[in-house]
């Protein structure tokens, strides 16, 4: 039976232990991102409630139609989700950021709700 934690403080605890442990699972259309913790098995699921893509050097999101954003994350992930990983991550204000070392785009999430999924 799986038990749901809906708190941060799971994916904070894997972000500040083994952020490398932290692997990108599956984009949802339209507001879910599940993340998984190859070390301690737990399944992450984040509500998305914004999601911005800039590129480094860029001060500003550079798309604001949240759209684009989610169509580039989708195609980073399936295009080379290896490249991609958690670069903030901050549950107290909802937000989390992911790197794609492959474009090198910057992602910003905005999120609404943190759950965790024990296996
Ligand atoms: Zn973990
Ligand atoms: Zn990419």
């Amino acid at each position: 039976m799986a038990v749901i934690h809906t708190s941060g403080a799971f994916l904070q605890q894997c972000f500040s232990v083994h952020p490398l442990c932290l692997n990108l699972k599956r984009l949802i259309a339209p507001h879910h991102l599940i993340l998984s913790c190859s070390s301690c098995h737990l399944s992450h699921r984040l509500t998305i409630q914004s999601l911005r893509t800039h590129l480094p050097g860029q001060d500003h999101p550079m798309d604001f139609d949240p759209h684009p954003a989610f169509e580039h994350l989708t195609t980073c992930l399936e295009a080379h989700r290896a490249a991609l990983g958690i670069c903030v991550m901050d549950v107290v204000r909802d937000t989390a950021g992911i790197r794609c070392a492959e474009c090198r785009r910057v992602f910003e999430l905005d999120v609404s709700k943190f759950e965790t999924h024990q296996r």
